[in-house]
């Protein structure tokens, strides 16, 4: 019998098959997992729609996480159709591509907006309609990065944003702590993805790795899915408001 065996996950974040989003939905499933997905824009509407059909999932709904009603309305399908949710994959995160080059001294007002809304406030407020569907057992996952804890050339407004959204995963672990409900964060390495494109000098960030993390190699999105998988389960039952970082070890180099 699967770790996940009866349980059910909701995954927000699957652009195409090279998504962090991805690696975890298939892992997930391979150990029992149901799961549903969320698309952002039209655009991804029908890739979305065939990935899900490939690990036997019909939920697929729209949801641009800066709209409410959208939001709403996946929660309250998830809820017609599941009644319970599990476990909650937020793997969402944006900045325009002007503000991940240069100075964050040169981020404009309603670029810092955008980044805060779409990549901090979403987990909120998945996490608030997910509460009343959420068991004892739960798990919500979502992902950072190591620009939130150190300066990377270019990374800028997003690096702040997910220094937000690594304080919001504690206050949110004690917020749905006493229901029994954990939330974590995975903090990758760099990996190829379609967002990790948008951030100018990224080959740099992946030579660098290569070079000098403990492991020397660079990460595979597998590698982020199998945290996540023991994020999901019973195995990590007694971890909350965690950051764990899955980087090859990168993080703990001083030079
Ligand atoms: P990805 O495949 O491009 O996934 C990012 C997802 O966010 C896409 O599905 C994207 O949809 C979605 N998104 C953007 N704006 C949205 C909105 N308003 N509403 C709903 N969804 C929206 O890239 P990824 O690398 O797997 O990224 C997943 C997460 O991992 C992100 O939080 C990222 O910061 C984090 N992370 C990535 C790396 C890396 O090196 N790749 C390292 C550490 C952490 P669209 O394509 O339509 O915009």
């Amino acid at each position: 019998m699967g770790l996940l065996e009866g349980k059910k996950a909701l995954i927000f974040g699957v652009a195409n098959e090279r998504s962090i989003a991805w690696a975890i939905a298939r892992a997930l499933k391979n150990e029992g997992a149901e799961c549903a997905f969320t698309y952002a824009t039209e655009r991804l509407k029908e890739r979305v729609e065939n990935l899900a059909h490939s690990v036997g999932s019909d939920i697929v709904l729209p949801c641009d996480v800066t709209k409410d009603e959208e939001i709403e309305t996946v929660f309250s399908t998830v809820k017609d159709r599941w009644q319970t949710l599990d476990v909650l994959i937020h793997s969402v995160a944006f900045a325009k591509k002007e503000e991940l080059k240069g100075k964050l001294l040169d981020t404009s007002r309603e670029g810092f907006q955008i980044a805060m809304d779409v990549s901090v406030y979403s987990l909120i407020a998945l996490t608030k309609e997910a509460a009343p569907l959420m068991q004892q057992d739960g798990s919500i996952i979502t992902l950072t990065y190591l620009g939130s804890q150190k300066v990377v050339p270019n990374y800028n407004v997003m690096g702040v944003a997910k220094a937000g959204l690594e304080a919001t995963v504690r206050y949110l672990a004690e917020d749905m702590g006493p229901q029994g409900v954990r939330v974590n964060a995975i903090s990758a390495g760099p990996v190829k993805t379609l967002a990790a494109m948008g951030i100018s000098g990224f080959g740099e960030i992946l030579k660098r790795v290569e070079e000098k993390a403990p492991l020397r190699r660079n990460i595979t999105q597998e590698d982020v899915s199998g945290v996540a998988l023991f994020l999901a389960s019973p195995l990590s039952r007694g971890v909350t408001g965690e950051i764990i970082y899955v980087d090859s070890g990168y993080n703990i180099m001083g030079l």
